[in-house]
């Protein structure tokens, strides 16, 4: 396993459309590295077009939560409700904004070994699957933002 260099903002591999994955078995070293890169960072949250990779991937630790959850062709495919939160993304490290996410979201994908995943989630996972979802469509969460003023600087920005 490798930690990999994630890409930050203006990359243009973070504005592309990611492609769905079909050969299952050759994305298996490349979720044990974006688990390892994630786990490094360390974030909520990875797509594989953060590390370079414009494949359909995601991975997902929820603080306090052993599991990582993997996600590969997640679509999502119901949302509720509208709350606000405070966003971050490793692709624009030292900013946070506070903008509007779902307060709860239905996603199907595939898990790492192609089993079919239907999950409902609320809170900081629901957050974090439509941030990730939002990745592999070249959206970053600057995008939901009027202007840069609302951006503000993170305290563990130390340069
Ligand atoms: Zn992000």
């Amino acid at each position: 396993m490798a930690v990999l260099r994630i890409r930050t903002n203006p990359d243009p591999v973070l504005r592309k459309k990611a492609k769905r994955v079909t050969d299952i078995e050759s994305v298996q070293r490349l979720i044990d590295d974006m688990v390892e890169t994630l786990t490094a960072a360390p974030g909520v949250g990875l797509a594989a077009n953060q590390v370079g990779a414009p494949l359909r991937i995601i991975v997902i630790r929820i603080p306090e939560e052993e599991d990582v959850i993997t996600l590969i062709n997640p679509e999502i495919v119901e949302k509720t409700g509208e709350r606000c939160v405070m966003e971050g993304c490793l692709s624009i490290p030292g900013y946070q904004a506070e903008i509007t996410r779902s307060e709860s979201v239905k996603v199907r994908g595939r898990d790492r070994h192609g089993k079919l995943v239907r999950k409902k989630a609320t809170e900081l996972l629901a957050q974090a699957l439509e941030h990730e979802i939002d990745h592999l469509n070249g959206i970053l969460y600057i995008d939901y933002i009027q202007d840069k003023d609302e951006l503000l600087r993170t305290d563990e920005e130390t340069e």
